[in-house]
């Protein structure tokens, strides 16, 4: 529910509300007994999906694995969800200007999608809409916590609101505040950086073709280009671009006019949709990776952006950040019914040592799979063919290759 005011304490404070703080405390209100007070503060205000102000719910789209729509479906929020995503049946995968490429569909998946396509501000109105109905989730916004310190059996916040300043007591913080954290900064919690000198150009395209639920990872010497399905609005077949560029370039590739990005994208992407026709507008991300040296501490924990940023390619973000939710809230409902304390770093090292292994496969995989596309380098173009190649002809390998995509690399 929406408050106007905090009280002075809670057993659990979210700091961000935007995807991944919000699917956290939707997660919350299923699973842990109502006695357990939750706050979320967020310092945009919620706004409608016409609107949509708030960083983490702007006009990017985003690629849900399978195993993350389980998730959502979980937490209470698909049913209304589902209507607004697209399916992916089949991912295409290949090395522009080479030959090797790769399929990958439902079929041989046995299920009805290999993933989903949303646009973000739509997963945003549906967890707003859940948060705002959920008796035990207590939503204020706009607020901001600009001060935390560790106190006695947690954490002290100070949370400003336009009507004043709130001291706060929390027994768990569940830091959601993404990869420009100034919280982190100020507890001191430093990040392992490897800037890509890349940027990532997002925009909706359409083209001549139909997607046919067709999702394409096209690698270049730049980096990988994805074209993602989208329903079609007005007859007009659309897909969610995801154009990994050089930062070099990247201000030239702004400011042309979009007939000769067209060109130029079309001659990256090839004909697989036939003519790219129009390109909406764009915005540019710039890409790195980054780590936080510490995720945990007595009375905190990081989560999604804050605690993991990785490259785009190969779409793990988000469904890395939910896996990570689901798990945190099972070990919590199970201190709780334990009678553990929600803050004490054996509770919290649980989560770290049940999350580890998948958060060490996803950042390997999304890092690897962009540098060793991204390159000219002869032995590297080499290893790509037989790379593609290989995952085509030994059906374990694809399988590997194709459950990490899905969300499933674990089950
Ligand atoms: C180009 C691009 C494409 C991507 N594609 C995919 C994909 O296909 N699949 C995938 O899984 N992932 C993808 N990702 C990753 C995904 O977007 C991120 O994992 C996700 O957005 C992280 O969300 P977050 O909630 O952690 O952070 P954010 O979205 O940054 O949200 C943080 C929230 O905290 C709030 N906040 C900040 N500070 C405070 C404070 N002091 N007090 C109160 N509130 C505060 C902010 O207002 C914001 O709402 C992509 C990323 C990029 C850049």
């Amino acid at each position: 529910m929406l408050v106007d005011s905090p009280v002075k304490n809670y057993d659990i404070v979210i700091i961000g509300g935007g995807m991944v703080g919000a699917s956290f405390a939707c997660a919350l209100s299923k699973t842990l007994t109502p006695e357990i007070s939750v706050l979320v503060v967020e310092a945009f205000q919620q706004s409608s999906v016409a609107e949509n102000t708030q960083p983490s719910f702007d006009s990017r789209s985003t690629a849900l694995s399978f195993g993350s729509s389980k998730i959502l479906e979980r937490i209470g929020v698909w049913e209304s969800f589902s209507k607004q995503v697209t399916p992916i049946k089949e991912i295409h995968v290949s090395d522009r200007g080479r030959f090797g490429s790769t399929q990958m569909n439902r079929e041989q998946h046995q299920t009805d999608a290999l993933g989903y396509v949303f646009e973000n501000r739509t997963l945003g109105s549906v967890l707003n809409a859940a948060m705002a109905a959920s008796t035990s989730v207590n939503v204020l916004c706009p607020a901001e916590v600009k001060q935390i310190k560790p106190c006695q059996g947690g954490m002290k916040l100070e949370v400003h609101m336009e009507q004043g300043c709130y001291a706060v007591n929390a027994t768990l913080v569940v830091l959601a505040d993404g990869g420009r954290s100034s919280i982190c900064s100020q507890l001191g919690i430093v990040s392992e950086v490897e800037h890509y000198q890349q940027c990532a150009i997002i925009s909706n395209v359409a083209f001549e073709n139909p997607h046919k639920h067709i999702a394409f990872e096209r690698f270049t010497d730049s980096g990988p280009l994805a074209i993602l399905p989208l329903e079609n609005i007005a007859a007009e077949n659309r897909g969610a671009l995801v154009w990994t560029v050089n930062q070099c370039d990247v201000e030239e590739l702004m400011s042309i006019s979009d007939e000769v990005l067209l060109d130029k994208l079309q001659e990256r992407f090839g004909n697989r949709l036939g003519r790219i026709t129009r390109i909406g507008k764009r915005f540019s991300y710039p890409l790195s990776l980054s780590v936080a040296r510490e995720q945990i501490r007595p009375g905190l924990v990081l989560l999604g952006n804050v605690a993991h940023t990785l490259h785009p390619a190969g779409g793990q973000g988000l469904n890395l950040a939910l896996r990570d939710t689901e798990s945190l809230v099972n070990i919590l409902a199970e201190a709780n019914q334990q009678g553990e304390q929600l803050g004490s770093m054996s509770v919290l090292q649980k989560y770290l040592d049940m999350q580890g292994r998948d958060q060490g496969r996803s950042i390997g995989f999304t890092h690897y799979l962009n540098r060793l596309f991204s390159s000219n380098n002869m032995s590297k173009v080499w290893l790509r063919k037989f790379g593609l190649l290989s995952i085509d002809l030994f059906p374990g390998l694809k399988q590997g290759f194709a459950r990490q995509a899905m969300g499933l690399a674990d089950k």
